[in-house]
């Protein structure tokens, strides 16, 4: 997930306890993603970010 943590955005893998923190808004922290393999997954409606780790792992 995305959260805003005070004005910032932090990236969190919503499958283990990785993070990227310090970005100035919500458009950085996507294209962050999108240049570092990290996965949207949909679940229950809901989206869920998958760090590159957590991805390359089938299991997951
Ligand atoms: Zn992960």
């Amino acid at each position: 997930m995305i959260e805003k943590v005070g004005n910032k955005y932090e990236l969190q893998c919503d499958y283990c306890s990785n993070y990227v923190e310090d970005f100035e808004d919500f458009q950085e922290a996507i294209d962050y993603k999108k240049a570092n393999s990290w996965k949207s997954v949909n679940f229950n409606g809901e989206w869920n970010d998958k760090c590159p780790n957590c991805a390359s792992r089938s299991s997951l």
